[in-house]
């Protein structure tokens, strides 16, 4: 596997518009003759939609609800990142470019986390344009709160409910384009193949979820925007419908699999309450604007949290942390909380957990101040643990989240097949192995609306096509492959259903390649899944339906699931380091935080695929470091 990763020459700042310069473009009147296949219609997915319908490609769409504005996108709470420095706290786009690559822990590319920021004021000023509801200040200003791993206000927000506005907006735009006719949708559709022709992607078999029927398209890019992995855990906060094969049906294609074991995981979830549980709850980042986080300072303290004195607590991201204090990024804050759990501090009916309270906010700002910012959230917090927020700190726990590795992009968003490109969180390519609060819509709009609007016409105007048609081989021989394996789950006969099964898969990555992980519990969790995954092959619990078979559905997710698993513990296994969301228990401080090995690991791991029975081959892409030399991470 060859990996270039394309940066253009020049300064850092004059990278991006040196690409675009520079980038041959395609004529109007030809734009109509390529066809684009975009599968999902998140914020990455409507996005791409819209801009390349705008310039006049023909654009096809896939996904899998019945509606595409219900991507997972939606859940999105807190906000969305950019450099406008409405605060004049001092932001830049060089501020927010250094956030995120020293928030992501120096594991990833510099080029591409500079025009990130760079855009990040673009896609403001785009969305603002497009009616995108964003909160106010009393004086009509744009307001701004503040996310981790910032000094600064620089998180634009619509309530606790940016996601849902921001992709009400791309599917506004993107349903334009649909009415002018360069966009068609095809919804209730998963795409379980990508058709590799003559070494391009030209092609997807999907299943049309309604009918059974296996369904061929063929074009002359592929761009899947079809999310993170996170649910690979089972309890994550994601969507029930997240999942990671169509990047994992593309590595089996070809395409490089990056950096697969930096997970994130959010400190700030409502804790689990039992096993009948099938997803867990963000509580937003945002609330630590103003929520301050503690447990009390003796063990097994049982008293109802409004009867502990202040003396009696102790906020601890205040206390280790001083400069960033509850605003420390992700993996910070949920290892600190771990901790506090682990030295037998933790709250609540099962001791696991810690306190989330504003009774200080509410006493300096008022309940209506609080309610205002964050009224959606509490009433959430209300409806799914019966406690009022208001009255006594919510209790929560860290939880899986957001994937930071995905498919290996070069800097035109394309993977290692020529043709195919990645985008939004399926791709691996802006927070390195952490990502900071409110960037991964701003990196989902960049891709989809500026990005990728540049890139994929240089990669037309610079491709030869030779003509593809369903009726060819490659496209015949990916439907029979679909076809096989979803035959051979119909046909099993077992006791077990794909839950359970991806239920118990969870559970090993969680507790062996979770919070923590050591050489020995990775190395127990590669028996232990490839255990279960030959179970799963023996002894499936399915129904027989060809047609519509929500069952059917997940069991080809938990199918893919449990090989993903096994190569993500093998990406933390070959990391020795910590690093970010990444914590070796053989690499740390004295202090217990996470040590990097920047002489060993400073390099963006590739997997690439080699066969059904052979081990996949590791292959690194060295990160340089020219404008900012990796330090020693620190929120004290
Ligand atoms: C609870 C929650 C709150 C969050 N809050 C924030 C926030 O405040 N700020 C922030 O920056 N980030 C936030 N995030 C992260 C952010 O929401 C996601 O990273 C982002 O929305 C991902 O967008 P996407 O377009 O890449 O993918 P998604 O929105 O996940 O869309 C994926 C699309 O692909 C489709 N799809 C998937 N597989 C297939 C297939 N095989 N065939 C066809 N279609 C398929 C899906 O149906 C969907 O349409 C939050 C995440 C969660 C879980």
């Amino acid at each position: 596997m060859k990996l270039d990763a394309k940066i253009p020459s020049g300064h850092i700042e004059q990278k991006w518009s040196n690409y675009k310069f520079n980038a041959k473009l395609v004529n109007p009147n030809n734009r109509k003759k390529y066809e684009v296949l975009i599968i999902g219609s998140g914020l990455a997915g409507a996005s791409a939609a819209a801009s390349l319908g705008e310039q006049g490609y023909n654009v096809k769409l896939f996904t899998i609800p019945d509606s595409p504005r219900r991507a997972h996108s939606i859940a999105a709470q807190g906000g969305i990142n950019a450099a406008k420095n409405y605060q004049y706290d001092g932001d830049s786009v060089y501020r927010l470019f250094y956030d995120t690559l020293k928030g992501g822990d120096y594991r990833a590319r510099e080029a591409n986390v500079y025009r990130l920021a760079q855009v990040s004021n673009e896609i403001i000023d785009h969305c603002v344009a497009t009616g995108v509801p964003f909160a106010r200040d009393y004086g009509g200003t744009l307001d701004n709160r503040s996310f981790g791993g910032a000094q600064v206000s620089r998180t634009f927000y619509a309530r606790g409910q940016t996601g849902q506005q921001l992709l009400l907006g791309a599917y506004a735009q993107m349903m334009r384009q649909a009415a002018q006719g360069t966009v068609k949708i095809y919804p209730r559709r998963e795409m379980l193949d990508i058709v590799v022709k003559n070494g391009k992607a030209r092609g997807i078999t999907v299943r049309n979820l309604v009918t059974g029927e296996l369904e061929s398209y063929s074009g002359h890019a592929v761009l899947l925007c079809t999310g993170g992995y996170a649910n690979v855990f089972y309890l994550s906060t994601n969507a029930a419908n997240c999942n990671v094969s169509a990047a994992w049906a593309a590595y089996k294609k070809g395409a490089g699999f990056s950096n697969l074991c930096f997970t994130q995981i959010h400190p700030t979830c409502i804790p689990r309450s039992g096993e009948h549980q099938s997803k867990l709850t963000l509580m937003s980042e945002s609330l630590r604007n103003d929520g301050r986080v503690w447990v009390p300072k003796t063990k097994g303290a049982v008293k109802n949290p409004n009867d502990i004195p202040e003396d009696e607590r102790d906020y601890y991201l205040e206390r280790i942390y001083p400069a960033f204090g509850n605003l420390v990024p992700r993996d910070i804050a949920s290892r600190a909380a771990k901790k506090m759990i682990d030295e037998g501090r933790g709250v609540g009916p099962t001791g696991q957990a810690v306190y989330l309270d504003f009774r200080d906010a509410i006493k300096k700002q008022g309940a209506d101040k609080i309610k205002e910012k964050y009224g959606n959230l509490f009433d959430m917090y209300y409806q799914i643990t019966d406690e009022n927020g208001y009255q006594a700190p919510m209790r929560i726990y860290p939880a899986p989240h957001y994937a930071m590795g995905g498919l290996w992009v070069d800097y035109d968003l394309m993977t290692s097949i020529p043709g195919l490109f990645a985008l939004g969180e399926a791709n691996f390519s802006d927070h390195g192995a952490n990502r900071l609060g409110a960037s991964a819509l701003m990196q989902g709009l960049a891709d989809g609306f500026f990005v990728i609007s540049s890139t994929l016409p240089s990669y037309f105007a610079n491709a030869k096509f030779e003509e593809a048609k369903i009726e060819d081989t490659e496209f015949r021989d990916s439907s029979e492959e679909v076809r096989k394996k979803t035959e051979k789950i119909l046909s099993s006969k077992g006791s077990k259903t794909p839950t359970e099964f991806h239920r118990e898969l969870g559970k090993i990555l969680w507790e062996r390649c979770g919070m923590s992980r050591s050489e020995e519990s990775l190395k127990k969790a590669l028996k232990e899944i490839p255990r279960l995954r030959e179970e799963f092959w023996q002894n499936l619990l399915i129904n027989k339906d060809k047609g519509f078979n929500q069952t059917l559905e997940k069991a080809l997710k938990v199918a893919d699931f449990l090989e993903f698993g096994e190569l993500l513990v093998k990406d933390a296994l070959e990391r020795k380091e910590s690093c970010g969301s990444h914590f070796r228990e053989e690499s740390k401080t004295p202090e217990g935080e996470a040590k990097r090995d920047d002489e060993n690991f400073s390099h963006v791991s590739v997997w690439e695929y080699k066969g059904e029975k052979k081990e996949a081959e590791l292959h690194k892409e060295k990160l340089e470091f020219e404008y900012l030399k990796p330090t020693v991470r620190s929120y004290k």
